[in-house]
């Protein structure tokens, strides 16, 4: 078997961009993956020539220039701008929080009316240090809009209580006393035209790629084979679970291709209350503007991780967290091998950074 400076295990971004730069920088690299494709959960598939985000929705948002302009080496970015709707049992609301969806809720018409009934409500709620996501979520948006828009979304996709949540997961979400409907305060934002698995064979382009390959299964095999290995994969698999699991939420899809152009009107629609089993539906032709005479939608639906399912994302409690640290100090004693990404760094990574953190890592390591 061939040697190599670096085995990258894991096509998904983290590994790509390591792969990329590795290469750049004059060193043998190797790729290798256990799915059938590249791209890790950002990889999208073309069905009715739509581009379906098969892991689900992938929007692109920075506010890093040199993440942004690295990006733009691998595809051209479309003006997609992410601004999804709630729908309450029926009842729309725009998001992320903004005076539309104040006015909706409360008839409200001025920001400061809007502010006031939020500061009423809060003080109601007699929150002055927010100690889970429930207070957090309160003391930003006031109870109506908790009650309507936070809550039964939260519990469908954490599967715990909010108030078992820890409050930075809702810090994520804007609140703006303005009309502007961009959920995202990123100054650069957008959908790789074509898709995102063509950005990242580009990425990999000239690399050589295993697919269908599973570094655990054959680990003495593949680390005789490369000076350093980059492992993106599980970290607490990697370990073979030696100090228990940590937790994850999954998602499944329920894909349909539908024989209409427009199901929803919007590439992103949230179900906000709890009895919808489902926490969003996606129409994927909105990403790209697509204007073919069918349409696909996927439904999503959220559920605890148990061995054998697909990771999706992190649950960053406490417990979970501590459980990491004690992974982190095994994998420190792995002098061999550097563990990146969002399965390897156990994160709720946006895609900049787990780019971002990708050239940091290069920054240290190819010199
Ligand atoms: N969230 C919510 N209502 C919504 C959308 C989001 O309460 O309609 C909360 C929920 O707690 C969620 C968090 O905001 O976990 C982050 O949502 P986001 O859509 O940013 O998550 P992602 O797109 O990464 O799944």
């Amino acid at each position: 078997m061939e040697h190599v400076d670096y085995l990258v295990v894991g096509a998904g971004l983290f590994g790509a961009v390591f792969a990329h730069e590795a290469k750049k920088a004059g060193k043998s690299v190797m790729v290798i993956d256990r799915r059938p494709q590249v791209a890790g959960n950002v990889y999208t598939e073309e069905v009715e020539g739509i581009n379906v985000h098969k892991y689900g929705a992938h929007i692109f948002h920075t506010n890093n220039k040199e993440v942004w302009d690295y990006v733009g080496q691998f595809a051209e970015f479309n003006r997609y701008t992410n601004s999804p709707v709630a729908n309450y049992h029926g009842e729309l609301y725009s998001l992320p929080f903004n005076m539309y969806t104040f006015n909706k809720m409360w008839g409200v018409v001025t920001p400061k009316e809007a502010e006031e009934r939020i500061a009423q409500q809060r003080e109601e709620a007699g929150i002055t240090e927010p100690k889970n996501l429930e207070e957090q979520a309160i003391s930003l948006v006031g109870t109506d809009i908790y009650e309507k828009l936070i809550k039964g979304y939260t519990q469908k996709q954490w599967g715990r209580p909010c108030t078992e949540l820890p409050a930075f997961i809702i810090k994520r979400l804007p609140v703006r006393l303005t009309f502007d409907n961009n959920y995202f305060n990123a100054l650069y934002q957008g959908i790789p035209m074509g898709g995102y698995t063509k950005m990242v064979e580009r990425m990999l382009d000239g690399i050589e790629v295993r697919l269908d390959t599973d570094y655990l299964k054959d680990r003495e095999q593949w680390n005789a084979m490369a000076d350093r290995i980059v492992y993106t994969g599980a970290i607490d698999e990697y370990f073979d679970f030696a100090l228990g699991n940590l937790e994850f939420r999954s998602v499944r899809f329920e894909t349909e291709v539908l024989d209409m152009p427009n199901f929803q009107g919007n590439a992103v629609i949230n179900y906000t209350d709890a009895e919808t089993p489902y926490t969003r539906i996606i129409e994927h032709k909105f990403f790209e503007f697509g204007t073919q005479e069918k349409t696909v939608i996927s439904r999503e639906y959220s559920s605890e991780w148990k061995p054998g399912d697909e990771p999706y994302y992190p649950v960053n409690d406490e417990k979970n967290g501590t459980l990491y640290e004690q992974y982190r100090a095994l994998a420190e004693k792995e002098e061999k091998v550097l563990f990146g990404g969002r399965l390897g760094e156990y994160k709720y990574y946006d895609m900049d950074k787990v780019i971002e953190r990708a050239l940091e890592v290069c920054r240290e390591e190819l010199v």
